[in-house]
């Protein structure tokens, strides 16, 4: 994003409204520092200035820092996967979509949130680690899935390293056996991490609408704190058959 100093009366209204800080005085105009920038479009969005000042220029969709909007922008697109947000609507959506059907788990790595935010590098080091410990899947619709160079090594494209975003998520799913393995790997790359990390386990219910105490059973046995989450997103779920 950028603001036209032309066109800015430096009123600062917009300021407050940046999640990463990146807007700042100079000259008494607001300017948007690039490199801080995630490209969310909150102060856009927000019509929070008063004289049209803030611009969203054509770089913005310019390949690798076009990630940093699909990633941090929730009404974008990814130009990929052709999918809204961080990740796939199926880990919310699983009771409708089954993509973890009774036997299998899913799991969700997220990383950054809002004000922190995170750099791609962080990606890479979870992916490699799970690449190492030959726990390696990620769901082919997630938009990380397109990012990697090599599944072998977990090794990202090169060109988007030094590329930041809010926040991304590492979609996996499996059978539930593998869940202890998967679980180690991940604990094992959290203190190597530099910013903030949230762990989803997505499972079916079992029978008696409960999440299954041999899945609760894991995650408390390698250290996790754990949370019931359940998400109801009206219209989102889907019958795939
Ligand atoms: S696009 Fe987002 S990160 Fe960039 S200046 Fe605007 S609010 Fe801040
Ligand atoms: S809200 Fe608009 S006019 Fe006010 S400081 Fe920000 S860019 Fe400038």
């Amino acid at each position: 994003m950028i603001v036209y100093k032309e066109v800015c009366v430096g009123c600062g209204r917009c300021q407050p409204y940046c999640p990463a800080g990146a807007i700042f005085y100079e000259d008494h105009k607001s300017a948007i520092d690039q490199e801080a920038c995630y490209e969310c479009g909150t102060c856009l969005r927000s019509e929070i200035c008063p004289v049209g000042a803030i611009v969203e220029p054509p770089h913005v969709y310019e390949y690798p820092r076009a990630l940093r909007k699909y990633f941090s922008d929730p009404t974008s697109t990814h130009a990929v996967t052709g999918i809204q947000g961080r990740g796939t609507e199926e880990s919310k959506t699983n009771d409708v979509t089954l993509r973890c059907p009774p036997g299998s788990v899913g799991v969700a790595i997220e990383i950054g949130r809002p004000t922190l935010g995170m750099g791609l590098r962080d990606i890479q080091k979870i992916t490699r680690a799970l690449a190492q410990s030959g726990e390696y899947e990620i769901e082919p619709n997630n938009p990380i899935h397109s990012m990697i160079l090599n599944p072998e090594t977990g090794d990202l494209k090169p060109e988007l390293l030094d590329e930041k975003v809010l926040s991304a998520i590492i979609e996996m799913q499996f059978e539930k056996e593998r869940l202890p393995g998967i679980l180690q790997t991940i604990k094992k790359v959290i203190p190597q991490l530099d910013s903030v990390f949230t762990l989803d386990v997505v499972t079916m219910l079992d029978e008696g609408l409960s999440i299954p105490q041999d899945i609760l059973d894991v995650i408390k046995s390698e250290g996790f704190m754990w949370r019931p989450n359940a998400k109801i997103n009206l219209g989102l779920g889907r019958v795939t058959e």
